[in-house]
């Protein structure tokens, strides 16, 4: 499990951690309440973002809320998990080519206060790893990495460009969840299995 150092309450898990959502939570969520309140998403690469209050699972790619104690949890293989807080809500987002081409970061950013916002991006496939065809290539050409004659895209970078433009602290995780054997990973071995990410107020 990785805690991150820049928002409170944000936690990325590994194959170390399972696969069993309480279980990875209970794990680092201080409270000893019998039930979990988790928000949870059935994502499809959509720019839906959605405000909740309960716990739940949502059709959306994104969800925020200012509610304590009700935990946001975003499944990811290979896409970027994205944790954000401000000054009084949080959100999660799952970010893939698709959803990066559709500005759900943007879609999410507009609906908190942009006030005091922080950015936390967990493993995902990184450009070592991530080969994209030429029409998605296409999309993306400020972030696009040649080699071999094959393309890669560098999923976070347009979104570190836009924090940092915008004066939003951001920090993105090194680490690659295609290369490295510590994560599930979709591209490398078709796996069915998620890492959860996760974060609380
Ligand atoms: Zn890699």
């Amino acid at each position: 499990m990785i805690k991150s150092s820049l928002l409170e309450n944000s936690y990325f898990s590994n194959k170390n951690d399972g696969v069993d959502l309480s279980n990875i939570i209970r794990s680092v969520y201080s409270e000893k309440a019998a039930l979990l309140n988790v928000a949870k998403m059935n994502q499809t690469h959509s720019n839906e973002v959605l405000e909740v209050s309960t716990e739940g699972k949502y059709n959306s790619d994104g969800i925020l809320t200012s509610e304590k104690k009700l935990i946001l949890a975003v499944k990811t293989a290979d896409c970027m998990p994205v944790l954000v807080t401000d000054h009084k809500s949080i959100a999660a987002i799952h970010i893939g080519w698709r959803g990066l081409f559709s500005n759900i970061f943007q879609e999410a950013l507009n609906k908190l206060s942009g006030v005091n916002t922080k950015v936390s991006i967990g493993p995902h496939a990184k450009s070592c790893c991530y080969e994209v065809k030429k029409d998605v290539a296409n999309i993306f050409p400020d972030y696009i990495e040649t080699k071999n004659n094959k393309l890669y895209l560098n999923l976070s970078k347009s979104i570190k460009d836009y924090c940092e433009e915008k004066k939003i602290e951001i920090e993105i995780s090194e680490i690659c969840t295609v290369c490295s054997d510590e994560y599930f990973s979709y591209r490398e071995s078709k796996s069915k299995e998620r890492q959860i990410s996760f974060i609380w107020i």
